[in-house]
């Protein structure tokens, strides 16, 4: 089935188009499946954010099973992503039978629409009992079905939202659909304030840059900690690792190379534009990044992504680590979220843009998710909080857990004039005097970089650098969605009386911006956000500084954040608590199995590999004495003391970590995994190397 393309450019564009989308029932597979008025039924439904017609659902389920047989996909499934923060499938055949016995293939329009998985096993926060485990799929036409292959078998995926009996929301799609409905209806009054036309089509977009570490699959089978976490609870960094920022865009190994070929082409036949592939900070790190889409659709490419991702490395022999610190002491792994609204004829609507008009928007838009974020900086810390990520989050070479906003030179010195009351005239730019006339106009390349911060303005999007590598997007961008439609709300409330008054509409406009930002400043930092100082700066500023996980979970369970949600409709106080618990549960099941495969590992492997080292010293010891040869006998006793005396220190601090265990005691569990640590590390580089029971960082990261 493999075809490699060949290598020069005209067959590779050949190649491409042929593969590109093929998997997927796309507008084009649609078009040429369907009858014409049931595809612009279908169309419309897209598109225009319409309800699905029921009456053409038939249609399309036989057209949809027409083409995945044609496909080779002998199974359909409703596809969609719990909130545990996977994705999850239960397939059934197309086969069917007549009452005579005959074979018949059947998909029936129903089948299409709505499916009842057994959802006993999935987490529902307390959302159902298991009494009445009944959860339902329901088809979400927005995102086109797709085929999933292995070697000897095809599946039809059809994306679908999972709610419970009553209609709650058990996934993480739901509320995302909830949110881009909330932010883009409260952008489209925006755009009407400005003059825009009343019913266009506002689209929230997402670009999920992902990173990850490769390491070899015989060297991860060595090592408990990485097959049960997917993080290394040990290990000494190695003498040479990021420091000479060498592995960074220098070229790729042939090895990785090779895989990444095979995911590009495996994204690109399931339509995923991946577009950019290189090596990160770390060795071993390496970064995907697709063509940004709309949220919806980058959040089921995103999940697959990171699925093609590992079952990629699989057949080359190799692991994907999507977790955020497999290694400490080095680079983590995050997954930038670049975040946008953009409208046709507008395109971002965060760009500053060619004509005054478009700079107002741009402005106010800027103004709006400058407020979203200071008011709800909890939030979003809270959306990007799970343990994987606390490792991450402010370990000095991450953003921070501190929430503040990057603007940039160009732009911090417009908000200084907006807050003057804009009067004052720009660096280099004059003032403009049509549509705003006092708001400052300036060029379109407004971005520059601060790699250290977490929410960073990036030219014509903002950029949310927090979140986790092994994260689904769906809630942190759900949570930026609501925030900032309730920003735009606020503000659209205040221009809307006075928008056919250009002179008074403009008069508010200024005031409002000025307001905003002399409320808000506060979130603004261009500095460094890897330093000690931030975090001085940040507490004089009074901006939340949440390192631990179950701290910042807690902004969930706050009025503030029910009637947020509750008001925009996208989770009801008992869908967002129901979500509180279930992060907190994974949160303490994780941290759990760390500290088991923490013991399991210092009980047989590293204390019986010291033991040895202790007994072939002492061994040698003796030997040396009996054979009355002094030389290297000090060197030797002082190796097996100090080993000695780190091997006594182990059975207490196992002690320790077991009753915290036992006492469901986080912070002692994570007190006394450090504890652990410390000590098998030093021992670590007093021991033989061959005597060592795993992979050391140096092999595992130099593949
Ligand atoms: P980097 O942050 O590494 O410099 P890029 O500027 O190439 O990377 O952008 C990274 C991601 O941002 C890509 O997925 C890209 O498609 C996406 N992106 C670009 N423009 C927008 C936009 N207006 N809205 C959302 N995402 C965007
Ligand atoms: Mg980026």
């Amino acid at each position: 089935m493999h075809t490699n393309p060949p290598s020069d450019v005209g067959n590779a564009a050949t190649f491409i188009a042929e593969i590109y989308g093929q998997d997927v029932f796309n507008m084009e597979t649609m078009r040429n499946y369907l009858p014409r008025p049931v595809y612009k039924k279908l169309l419309a439904t897209i598109r225009k954010d319409e309800k699905l017609d029921p009456d053409i659902a038939n249609e399309v389920a036989q057209a949809m099973m027409t083409w995945a047989l044609e496909k080779g996909a002998s199974h359909y499934t409703h596809w969609f992503q719990p909130l545990n923060g996977s994705t999850a499938e239960k397939h059934d055949s197309f086969v069917d039978v007549d009452p005579e016995g005959n074979l018949e293939l059947k998909f029936s329009g129903k089948s299409l629409v709505q499916g009842e998985p057994d959802a006993s096993s999935f987490p529902s926060g307390g959302l159902r009992a298991t009494f009445e485990a009944r959860g339902y799929t329901a088809w979400d036409p927005t995102s086109p079905a797709f085929i999933k292959r292995t070697e000897n078998g095809a599946t039809l995926c059809i994306p679908t939202a999972f709610c419970s009996y009553k209609g709650q929301a058990l996934d993480k799609k739901t509320p995302l659909l909830r949110s881009m409905t909330a932010v883009t209806r409260q952008a489209k009054r925006l755009l009407s304030c400005f003059g825009g036309p009343d019913n266009i089509h506002v689209s929230a977009d997402l670009g999920a840059e992902q990173e990850y570490f490769l390491v070899d699959k015989q060297l991860y089978a060595l090592r408990p900690d990485l097959m049960m976490c997917g993080r290394t609870l040990f290990g000494n960094v190695p003498p040479k690792h990021q420091q000479m920022e060498d592995h960074y865009f220098g070229s790729i190994k042939d090895r990785v190379l090779e895989f990444m070929v095979d995911v590009d082409e495996a994204l690109w036949k399931l339509g995923i534009p991946a577009k950019t592939r290189h090596n990160e900070v770390a060795p071993g790190q390496f970064e995907i990044a697709p063509i940004f889409e709309s949220q919806n659709l980058a959040v089921d490419h995103n999940m697959l992504v990171m699925e093609v991702l590992r079952k990629t490395a699989n057949k080359h022999d190799m692991v994907c680590l999507l977790h955020e610190k497999p290694f400490s002491g080095m680079n983590g792994s995050g997954k930038h979220n670049n975040w946008s609204l953009s409208a046709p004829g507008y395109g971002s609507l965060l760009n500053p843009g060619s004509s005054p008009q478009e700079n107002a928007i741009f402005l106010t838009l800027l103004c709006a998710t400058i407020k979203a974020v200071d008011e709800h900086a909890d939030l979003l810390r809270a959306s990007v909080a799970k343990s994987g990520n606390e490792h991450r989050l402010g370990a000095h070479e991450a953003p921070p857990a501190i929430i503040s906003i990057f603007l940039g030179d160009l732009l911090d010195e417009i908000i200084e004039q907006i807050e003057k009351g804009g009067t004052k005239k720009a660096r280099t730019q004059k003032t403009i005097n049509i549509g705003v006339d006092t708001l400052p106009m300036f060029p379109l390349d407004a971005s520059d970089r601060n790699r250290t911060s977490p929410f960073a303005f990036t030219g014509n999007k903002f950029e949310f650098r927090a979140v986790g590598s092994s994260q689904t997007c769906a809630w942190p961008m759900t949570v930026l969605n609501t925030i900032v439609a309730e920003s735009l709300d606020e503000i659209c409330t205040i221009l809307e009386p006075v928008k056919d008054k250009p002179e008074e509409f403009h008069a508010t406009l200024n005031k409002l911006l000025q307001n905003i930002i002399k409320k808000h400043k506060r979130i603004l930092f261009s500095g460094d956000g890897y330093g000690e100082a931030w975090v001085e700066e940040a507490e004089r500023r009074n901006l939340p500084n949440i390192p631990g996980t179950i701290e910042a979970l807690a902004a969930l369970e706050t009025p503030k954040a029910k009637a947020l949600f509750e008001k925009y409709k996208v989770v009801s106080p008992v869908e967002l608590h129901a979500r509180h618990e279930i992060q907190t549960e994974i949160f303490h099941k994780e941290i759990n199995i760390e500290a088991e495969t923490a013991l399991l590992m210092v009980e047989t492997l590293y204390i019986p590999a010291v033991t040895e080292q202790l007994t072939q010293l002492t061994t040698a010891i003796a030997q040396m004495k009996a054979s009355g040869i002094k030389a290297g006998m000090k060197a030797t006793t002082d190796r097996a003391n100090q080993i000695g005396t780190l091997l006594d220190i182990l059975p207490g601090q196992v002690r320790e970590l077991r009753r915290a265990v036992d006492e469901a005691d986080t912070r002692a569990i994570q007190t006394g995994m450090d504890n652990l640590r410390s000590t098998i590390d030093m021992l670590e580089s007093l021991t033989d190397a061959d005597l060592w029971p795993v992979p050391t960082y140096a092999e595992l990261l130099f593949l």
